[in-house]
């Protein structure tokens, strides 16, 4: 899949940004360092494998990546916490250790047979959602907010706003029942025909990439006409103005599913996350400011440890870089539209530069430190010979 990576926070940094993925909080990803990133999520295997253990079988499972022998011999090399793990689990984290040695070219391929198959064969439950259709979708005041264009007229629908979050109104209640059903019809569809569903990224062990089925052209569209007005005024140093492609993807929350998202940074400059519903207790996201990817594992400063409440329909924008992970869901279900918005320019001007000070809260910070000390530096009096 192209777009899979989420970097974690806590991780080694050396991972680059890569122009496509998600990543913890270290930082985002993009094709070729995608791989890495995915890599950084699962364990590492033992330099020997354990004799003792005797590996399953993978001869019957539908849809593997590499030959059945192959995970055999490879489970003997899993710690051994994992060696009694399931099945899928073990095939999941087998295959992420091997994405790291396949060529781009080869995912790329893989995933566009993968969407090919769906266009072929999966039925969707809401036609209507492969169009962006405005009035059906958002609420008025936020396209009242979008046709005017305005700071002002985007400060007045704001929920939420603190250090770089932004929250308002933006879903319909019908919009978000039609998305959540889709997503379940093409989940029972993939489990009836025996399809393995592609993931939306590293962290999320459920929910379903809309892109892959049917919705990458509206979604294309919701990006360009109602979310670039927006993020080129709230996030103009983070390319917020010129945003050009995007990964769109919902997840799921239950105490049968996910529980929670860990530490993490998103691939994305600008990143929309909309709480679809439906009812759910806990499950607050956490914010611990903006860092580039150097910095990414720095301490937050007390005026950026934010926490905050999805409310159904209710959107929240923050830059990509803006730390942050999922608490855990106490109950219910929680469903998330995410929409991971990427600037190639930002990408390219940014992929030399060291100094991120307008808007990486470390780099600020030294730079204020590199001025005072240049300005305690009193110039000396010239003497007199
Ligand atoms: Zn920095």
């Amino acid at each position: 899949m192209r777009d899979s990576g989420v970097a974690m926070v806590g991780e080694t940094a050396s991972n680059r940004r890569a122009p496509n993925g998600v990543a913890a909080p270290p930082p985002q990803e993009g094709a070729a360092e995608q791989a890495d990133k995915e890599v950084m999520c699962v364990p590492r295997l033992r330099p020997s494998p354990n004799a003792e253990h005797v590996p399953e079988r993978y001869d019957e499972v539908e849809q593997l990546e590499y030959p059945a022998a192959m995970y055999s011999i490879m489970e003997q090399y899993l710690p051994s916490n994992l060696l009694k793990a399931p099945r899928e689990k073990k095939i999941e984290i087998l295959e992420r250790i091997c994405a790291k040695y396949r060529p781009n070219g080869d995912r790329t391929r893989r995933h566009r047979v993968y969407r090919e198959r769906i266009r072929l064969t999966y039925k969707p439950l809401h036609e209507e959602l492969s169009a962006l259709n405005p009035e059906q979708f958002f609420v008025q005041s936020f396209r009242n907010a979008i046709d005017d264009g305005s700071a002002e007229a985007f400060r007045k629908i704001m929920k939420y706003q603190s250090s770089g979050l932004f929250a308002f109104d933006m879903f319909e209640p019908r919009f978000c029942s039609l998305i959540m059903d889709e997503v379940e019809h093409f989940e029972n569809w993939a489990q009836e025909a025996k399809f393995k569903v592609m993931r939306p990224n590293t962290m999320n062990n459920y929910g379903a990439v809309l892109d892959d089925i049917g919705m990458e052209e509206m979604l294309d569209q919701l990006m360009r006409e109602y979310i670039t007005p927006m993020s080129s005024v709230l996030f103009p140093n983070v390319g917020g103005a010129s945003l050009d492609s995007h990964h769109g993807f919902v997840v799921e929350y239950s105490m049968d599913r996910d529980l929670e998202l860990g530490f993490h940074v998103d691939d994305s400059e600008v990143t929309l996350n909309v709480c679809l519903g439906k009812d759910f207790g806990g499950g607050q996201l956490f914010f611990r400011g903006v860092r580039c990817e150097m910095h990414v594992n720095g301490e937050a400063r007390s005026d950026e440890v934010l926490d905050y409440s999805h409310v159904p329909g209710r959107a929240i924008l923050h830059a990509g870089r803006h730390r942050h992970g999922a608490k855990e869901i106490t109950s219910g279900q929680r469903t998330n539209l995410i929409l991971w918005c990427r600037s190639s320019e930002f990408r390219e001007l940014t992929k030399y530069q060291r100094d991120f000070s307008s808007w990486c809260g470390e780099c600020l910070t030294w730079k204020k430190e590199r001025r005072r000390k240049l300005s305690n530096v009193k110039p000396q009096p010239a003497s007199a010979v």
